[in-house]
């Protein structure tokens, strides 16, 4: 599959990629740049990081975001990315989890949403059945 890179545009087959080969590469250079600045200063705050690397803002927020960096910076906040809470890790809150698991719009199909959905369909039923009386 045939795609421009998000970065550079130039074109490139890659069925997942967003990025081109060298792009790619260069990234993970900067990944690696900012996994090893955090890792030997645990205490760096993300404006730091980003001028001793030299990698952009945007960049090193993403590499947190993807939750591709275990170690962050010292001041980055975790928010949920469906209601905004405030999280000590990860990208959505147990809740909002919790809420996608129900509604069954996880993707890749879960064993767990069978019973939850069907368990939803009962109470829809029972209040519709109350209110036609
Ligand atoms: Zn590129
Ligand atoms: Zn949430």
């Amino acid at each position: 599959m045939l795609r421009n890179c998000a970065d550079c545009n130039q074109i490139f087959a890659h069925p997942v990629n967003k990025l081109c080969p060298s792009c790619t590469k260069k990234q993970n250079e900067m990944f690696d740049k900012v996994k090893e600045y955090i890792r030997t200063n645990p205490k760096a705050k993300i404006h730091e990081v980003v001028v001793q690397t030299g990698v952009d803002f945007d960049k090193v927020r993403e590499f947190i975001d993807e939750g591709r960096l275990k170690i962050v910076p010292a001041d980055v906040e975790f928010r949920c990315r469906i209601c905004g809470t405030k999280l000590t890790s990860g990208r959505i809150c147990s809740q909002c989890e919790a809420d996608l698991l129900v509604k069954g719009e996880t993707r890749g199909g879960t064993t767990s949403t069978g019973s939850l959905s069907k368990d939803g369909r009962v109470h829809f039923l029972d209040r519709r059945s109350r209110e036609s009386r």
